[in-house]
């Protein structure tokens, strides 16, 4: 499919720029010029490339730059939303697991868990 690179470069240097995850909502509004309808389909291509990856904070998707990121797999902390790095060795050994199954996490994919702070936290209560 063919889009605006530009635009595309725009959405990826905000994604980076902000250190955490964004919505497109967010992403949309902060950008101005870039439609909400470029910025997803802009957002789903990048994903297909492994630029970025999506995980949900409630109902809406939050979009994170992982680009510079490339043989680790990523999570998402259900609690606090925070993006998580998974150690290559580890995420090496999650991929050979699930691979005995016949299985293999989708591109872009984040798992879904609690960071260690978080998990420390629920741990107290
Ligand atoms: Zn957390
Ligand atoms: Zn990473």
């Amino acid at each position: 499919m063919e889009y605006d690179t530009r635009q595309k470069k725009e959405v990826i240097d905000m994604l980076r720029a902000s250190g955490g995850g964004l919505g497109a909502r967010e992403l949309a509004s902060r950008l101005g010029d870039v439609g909400l309808s470029s910025v997803y389909r802009i957002l789903s291509q990048a994903c297909r490339e492994g630029l970025v990856a999506v995980s949900m904070r409630g109902r809406e998707r939050i979009w994170s730059y992982v680009g510079s990121c490339s043989h680790h797999l990523h999570g998402c902390c259900s609690s606090c939303g925070a993006l998580v790095h998974i150690d290559e060795a580890v995420s090496g050994r999650i991929a050979a697991l699930l691979e005995t199954e016949g299985l293999r996490l989708s591109e872009g994919a984040m798992i879904s868990l609690l960071c260690p702070e978080c998990s420390r936290k629920e741990a107290g209560k």
